[in-house]
């Protein structure tokens, strides 16, 4: 199995990290494909947490390459002290590849990332304000500055001038309310314009990263490709998830980039020949952070419960998790938008003490109309309610079950429910946020290391 692609199978936060860096042992490359540091990952390993926002998680296997591929957009200030803090914890690096192909997010994305939100009001997106949807729209206009071009500074230079330039009027506002701002709090804003915007203060940064991290930028497809040829399983991991995907997720509610599986061959530079499996991951019960449809969310107990014993809190920036009952109509869409080969089904041992247990298997329009299947246009979507199975829930800790068998009998049924719905298999459960809390089902996966 060369290529195996780890998508998420709703709206993200599913424990993807985990997953990866499970696989990783036996995998020779680990390779992130879209996305910017607007996804997040934790790893625990033997009670340590490690936060991901850029590099792959495989990081933590000395021994395994780590691409940052061309479909990422990275803020170099971000990759930087990710960087640092991995080594101050003794975390070796070396492994690291960072496509020369990939585009970077500039001070002006971040600006104008805020802004925008800001000006959408109520009906704001949610984004985590990194700057990933304006830097993914320069890159889509040609004029995104790539991780190659600071290694050039007058090609930078040349480059961040003409990126600025159709955007004077929205950075003139932004200017206009710095102004504004400085004059009712003059202490706190200093005199003068945004430094952040100045032409030579920005190209000195950048060309300060490219020497910073110009031993990792490599020709990262190549890389891929001289794995695969060998026969070594290359893992791609995606960030968020296929509900956010630009395309196929609850659009405007998404992210600026297509986390679905189809995505890993043009942000890796692979064939669709490359992949041989699909694997997605789904938590056993349903998250959303940010705006935008879910309609199977509970604002009640079992919500509040969910979220305190899943600790539904975002990596990136510490919001709260919506949280509701695992959406199968959702996940079923998922799994055929992806082809997923196989489910990696994640805390289960969340919903512990929950009774009965739902999950959704249809949707209701506010017409009464009857979908089984996940519907294309939004104004059902917004206003569709869902309807349920219920199952048996179960009472036992989970975090010690490490087989089939340990797990209760209402828990087994659960997911053999959820695996028959979807009609596809599951291969591993994960019953806690340690990475030997895993139940694998059926056999392991023979991965070929180098
Ligand atoms: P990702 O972006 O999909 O990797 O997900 P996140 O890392 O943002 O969120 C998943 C969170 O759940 C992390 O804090 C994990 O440590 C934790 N986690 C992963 N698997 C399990 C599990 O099976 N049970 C519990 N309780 N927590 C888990």
């Amino acid at each position: 199995m060369p290529g195996l692609v780890i998508v998420g199978a709703q709206w993200g936060d599913e424990g993807k990290g985990k997953v990866t860096d499970l696989l990783a042992e036996r995998a020779s490359m680990i390779v992130r494909f879209q996305g910017g540091n607007n996804a997040g990952h934790t790893i625990v390993r033997d009670g340590e947490q490690f936060k991901f926002h850029l590099i792959p998680s495989g990081i933590l296997h000395p021994d395994k390459t780590c691409v940052i591929g061309n479909g990422v957009v990275l803020d170099p200030r971000v990759l930087w002290e990710e960087i640092s803090g991995l080594r101050r914890r003794g975390v070796d690096v070396a492994g690291l590849r960072i496509s020369a192909n990939a585009h970077l997010i500039m001070p002006y994305h971040v600006l104008l990332d805020t802004a925008g939100e800001a000006k959408l009001g109520k009906l704001s997106i949610g984004t985590t304000r990194r700057g990933i949807g304006p830097c993914y729209a320069d890159k889509a206009s040609r004029l995104g500055i790539r991780v190659q071009d600071m290694l050039d500074e007058k090609i930078l230079r040349k480059k961040i001038m003409a990126a600025l330039e159709p955007k004077q009027q929205a950075l003139r506002e932004l200017s206009v309310r710095r102004r504004k701002l400085r004059r009712e709090t003059p202490e706190e804003m200093p005199d003068g314009p945004d430094p952040r915007l100045d032409l030579h203060a920005m190209t000195e940064e950048y060309v300060s990263y490219g020497h910073r991290l110009e031993p990792y930028i490599a020709d990262t497809a190549r890389l891929c490709w001289e794995q695969l040829d060998a026969d070594r399983t290359v893992i791609f991991e995606g960030a968020q998830a296929t509900m956010l995907d630009l395309d196929h997720g609850t659009y405007p509610f998404v992210t600026s980039s297509n986390p679905v599986a189809g995505a890993a061959c043009v942000g890796a530079g692979v064939g669709p020949g490359d992949i041989d499996e699909v694997w997605g991951v789904v938590k056993a019960y349903q998250t959303r952070v940010g705006s935008g449809p879910f309609p199977t969310e509970l604002e009640d107990e079992t919500g509040a419960m969910m979220v305190e014993r899943g600790d539904e809190f975002g990596t990136t920036t510490g919001r709260q998790r919506r949280t509701g009952w695992l959406d199968l109509v959702a996940l079923r869409y998922a799994a055929r938008l992806n082809k997923m080969d196989a489910l990696v089904i994640t805390k289960l041992d969340v919903l512990a003490g929950i009774h009965p247990l739902r999950a959704a298997v249809r949707y209701r329009s506010s017409e009464g109309a009857v979908f089984e299947e996940f519907p294309y246009h939004q104004s059902i979507l917004h206003s569709a309610t869902a309807e349920y199975e219920e199952l048996p829930g179960f009472d036992a800790e989970l975090g010690d079950c490490r087989s089939e068998a340990d797990l209760p009998p209402e828990a087994r049924d659960y997911l053999r429910f959820v695996s028959d719905y979807v009609g596809v298999p599951i291969r591993m459960v994960s019953v806690g946020p340690d990475r030997d809390q895993v139940v694998w089902m059926g056999e392991k996966p023979a991965l070929r290391a180098a």
